[in-house]
């Protein structure tokens, strides 16, 4: 512990943001992180308790009060590795991840927790700055050949674990670059994509290979008819196939079917997923030249869905100079302070006002959309109604119905579960939910219905987070490695 009083003497200290009026100007990150002296204090606030809930509430698990002293006394090389004994990517959680961490903090039940994040982020930026972060390759090679299919952060985390215990790994990627929803998804004002070009880079340096532009599954079914999921693969390559070449075989291929809103007037025109409207916009800030992208340059934008993804068209919009932005959540205004004692130390359900929206979004609750309007088949409007959840149901609110203007409207209702067609090419067994049917159990954990063939992820849990993607990629490694081998070193 750095400091014994340190909890009762400091405040937190949040990250800096640039002004909004700046920051919409471009799609560069525009978090400040903390100084040398920031951090410091913040790691002094640690009281390294004796259960340290953190640790639990971090689904990587990372030894929190341990990298909290490292920091205190400046020892930011020790702290790095600390962190990384756990995490393959702090850099994308330092920077992306929403922090159960430190809802799970001992000192946020009667005061602001530690900010366990911004000191994640503060060691990972000075580990790469001072060249801290080197490829580890593996010391003896086990002649086993792994396929990892899907390359977000699931797939990235299980090919670095299993090239460090010595097998050869391909990782498949049907995009036409590396990252998953890091890359075509997370906005870059949130995430540079160098931070994942850097680990790729690191990968490769270890020993895996990298295809992208190759989808696996079935050349006659891709992605099922009408499939709006990004795709921009040159060549297929079947299950068969990879049975046939590899050892075993990871599904870590995401949960990209987004859930759609079928009322009236939907197959109108400027009516978008916020997967075909976000990924675009990544692709331009990459340099490439699209036809025809979905802009909202003097636009009247409707997003319909309260999540992040919904705040990350907010963000993009805003960017592109839309007229105006409204987001609609169909759920009640959450209270804005939750009841700790109540929820501690678990995730509480309360107001969050992201960056994007304090860049400048109006935020409607408890709406439904009944019809979209139009003109000519492009959308002009929306007409709303305001509902109540009551025994189980919304109940629509007479008198409450409105039309809204609209020019363009992102749908951002979440994911339902993987593409179907893929699971359904492999022959793996599916859960209630449409994911790949797989326990986490200990032994012959992360392991399909099919032989020698295992899931993580998103395809396996439903949509979900960053650092739930790496706890699954990093645990099913071991499971992997265990199959191969007979027993693993890797940690679980
Ligand atoms: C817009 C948006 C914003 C988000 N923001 C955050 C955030 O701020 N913080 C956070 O923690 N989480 C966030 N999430 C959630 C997070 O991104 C996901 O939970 C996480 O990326 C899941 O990782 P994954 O590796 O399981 O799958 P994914 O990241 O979805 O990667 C799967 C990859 O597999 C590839 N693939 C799929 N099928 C095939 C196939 N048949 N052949 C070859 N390749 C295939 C896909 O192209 C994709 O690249 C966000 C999600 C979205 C959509
Ligand atoms: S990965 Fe997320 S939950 Fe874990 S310590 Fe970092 S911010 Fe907290």
């Amino acid at each position: 512990m750095g400091k014994t009083t340190g909890f009762m003497e400091y405040g937190r200290i949040e990250e800096g943001y640039a002004p909004p009026a700046e920051r919409v100007r471009h799609y560069k990150e525009f978090v400040i992180g903390l100084d040398d002296a920031q951090a410091k204090t913040q790691a002094a606030r640690c009281m390294d308790c004796g259960t340290p809930f953190c640790n639990n509430g971090c689904p990587v698990n990372n030894i929190i009060p341990d990298f909290n002293d490292l920091v205190y006394h400046q020892d930011w090389k020790s702290a790095s590795a600390v962190l990384h004994s756990t995490n393959n990517f702090p850099e994308f959680t330092g920077r992306i991840c929403p922090a159960p961490c430190e809802a799970a903090c001992t000192l946020n039940i009667n005061n602001d927790p530690v900010g366990i994040k911004s000191i994640e982020h503060a060691i990972i930026d000075r580990a790469w700055e001072h060249g801290w972060v080197l490829p580890q390759p593996a010391a003896r090679q086990t002649g086993k050949k792994v396929a990892v299919v899907g390359s977000g952060p699931a797939g990235l985390a299980a090919a670095q674990q299993l090239a460090r215990a010595g097998h050869a790994v391909t990782l498949f990627e049907k995009n036409d670059r590396v990252g998953g929803l890091l890359r075509y998804g997370i906005p870059d004002f949130k995430l540079d994509k160098a931070h994942i070009d850097r680990r790729v880079a690191q990968l490769v340096a270890e020993g895996v290979t990298i295809r992208t532009g190759v989808f696996v599954g079935s050349a006659e079914q891709g992605l099922g008819p009408g499939s709006k999921v990004t795709n921009w693969a040159k060549e297929t390559v079947t299950p068969a196939q990879l049975a046939q070449d590899f050892d075993a075989v990871l599904l870590a291929g995401g949960a990209e079917a987004s859930r759609d809103l079928p009322v009236p007037g939907r197959e109108l025109g400027g009516i978008h997923f916020a997967m075909e409207f976000l990924p675009q916009q990544n692709k331009v800030n990459a340099g490439d030249k699209l036809k025809g992208q979905i802009r909202a340059d003097g636009k009247h934008v409707i997003v319909i869905g309260g999540g992040d993804t919904g705040s990350d068209c907010v963000g993009t919009s805003n960017r592109h100079g839309a007229a105006s932005v409204t987001q609609f959540e169909l759920m009640p205004m959450p209270p804005e302070q939750e009841n700790k004692p109540l929820v501690w130390p678990y995730w509480p359900t309360k107001l969050r006002t992201s960056s994007s929206h304090e860049e400048g979004c109006a935020r409607e609750f408890a709406i439904a959309t009944k019809e979209f309007t139009g003109k000519n088949g492009k959308v002009t409007g929306l007409k709303t109604v305001h509902v109540e959840f009551k025994d189980g149901k919304f109940h629509e609110i007479a008198g409450t119905e409105k039309t809204y203007p609209a020019d363009l409207v992102l749908l951002a209702m979440g994911f339902v579960s993987p593409v179907a067609a893929v699971l359904d090419a492999f022959g793996v067994d599916k859960d209630a939910r449409g994911n790949a049917r797989a326990s986490t159990d200990f032994s012959g954990g992360y392991a399909t219905s099919v032989p020698k063939v295992f899931a993580a992820g998103d395809m396996r849990r439903g949509q979900s987070l960053v650092v739930w993607a790496i706890r699954e990629g990093r645990q099913a490694a071991r499971a992997v490695d265990e199959f191969l081998m007979g027993q693993s070193d890797l940690p679980r």
